[in-house]
């Protein structure tokens, strides 16, 4: 069988590294906020050239924090993404924030900058893109209409781990970036994990004490806060693993590229990436009239593939009931209908890689 992606290469190819770090925290005995949490965060903000990274518990809470801590509140509008996880709309929904979708541009899977605009109004407070399957939404056109209309900007960058836009990592761009490291992102825990960065210095104070239970001196309490600190143990095997991260995704990248050149086939449409755009193939997602057919043809050779997403957020049966929104978002929906994501995950070979793609473009999708 060729999965989605195979955690245990990857950790095989680890196994020394990692055992030592996890038995040092065993060994020091400091298992929430120590040394390893400590580092990994100036190591992350000094990856993204920032300032400050605060990790907490997951990719959500990542996304939830952020979103308090950049003021958002009860009737606030997030103009947000409806081609995404749940967590992304779902963080907006626990804050009693309404998340309203603007539609996506189909050759990159994330939101439409050009339709923003014409979801603005007085309640407005925030744009949470996410970055999906790791190629960067359209920044420049974001950060501009934020700035225009004074909107706090909230990365979700879950899937984008050291994705670039123009040059320039994502989650730098906004307010608040937020990444998960559940272990199937690009970079990944072994176990649930998040952490956001940011340059304002009050975002930062504001974050570690959410995380903490509203409190920056120990027992007082100033607001309600979470129990929501990123694990000593976790901390420990992401050090290891962000040493690596930008070879395993040139490893994606070449990956991709190998897709690209052997799937040959004018009927399915394979994932663009667009000038000035580093994506980091989170996910490899096809597009095809008849993905149920591609998905039966790989499933007869023993190849997995997955559909992300099945159902765009406004037609959640969760937020139907919640907002009684009878929208239509187009290219949304014809992208719930036709995506399908191959195997992906740096040591993928070319012989898997060669299967794979013989499956695509001889299948009769
Ligand atoms: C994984 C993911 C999240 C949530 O991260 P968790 O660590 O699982 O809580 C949020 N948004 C997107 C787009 C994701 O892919």
């Amino acid at each position: 069988m060729i999965p989605m992606v195979d955690l245990k290469r990857q950790y095989h190819g680890l196994k020394s590294e990692i055992d030592a770090a996890v038995g040092d925290v065993l060994e020091q005995t400091h298992f929430i906020l120590g040394p390893n949490v400590n580092a990994l965060e100036e190591e992350i903000a000094a990856y993204h050239g920032l300032p400050y990274a605060v990790g907490v518990a997951n990719g959500t809470d990542a996304l939830l924090l952020a979103l308090r801590a950049c003021g958002i509140e009860a009737g606030d509008e997030v103009i947000t993404t409806p081609f995404t996880f749940i967590a992304t709309a779902e963080v907006v929904a626990r804050l009693n924030a309404v998340p309203v979708f603007v539609d996506i541009r189909p050759d990159t899977f994330n939101i439409d900058a050009g339709q923003i605009e014409g979801k603005i109004t007085s309640r407005t407070k925030a744009i949470l893109p996410v970055h999906l399957f790791g190629h960067p939404a359209d920044m420049d056109a974001i950060m501009a209409i934020a700035e225009q209309h004074h909107l706090k900007v909230v990365e979700d960058c879950a899937q984008s781990f050291g994705a670039e836009y123009r040059g320039r990592k994502v989650g730098t761009f906004g307010d608040a970036g937020c990444f998960s490291f559940f272990p199937s992102k690009n970079l990944a825990g072994f176990g649930d994990g998040g952490m956001v960065v940011t340059k304002e210095e009050e975002t930062a104070a504001q974050l570690k004490t959410l995380r903490n239970h509203g409190s920056s001196v120990r027992y007082h309490h100033h607001e309600v806060g979470y129990n929501s600190r990123l694990d000593e143990i976790q901390a420990a095997i992401l050090r290891v693993k962000l040493r690596r991260i930008d070879q395993w995704n040139d490893a994606r990248r070449r990956i991709a590229a190998a897709y690209r050149s052997s799937i040959a086939r004018k009927d399915v449409i394979l994932p663009g990436e667009l000038n000035g755009c580093r994506h980091v193939y989170h996910q490899f997602t096809l597009r095809a009239g008849n993905r149920d057919a591609l998905a039966r043809a790989l499933q007869e050779k023993n190849i997995a593939s997955a559909v992300y997403y099945p159902v765009p957020l406004h037609r959640q049966e969760v937020f139907l009931k919640l907002f009684r929104s009878s929208e239509k978002l187009p290219q949304s929906e014809m992208c719930a209908r036709e995506v399908i994501s191959l195997p992906m995950f740096p040591e993928l070979d070319q012989e898997e890689i060669r299967r794979i793609a013989d499956v695509v473009t001889s299948s009769p999708a």
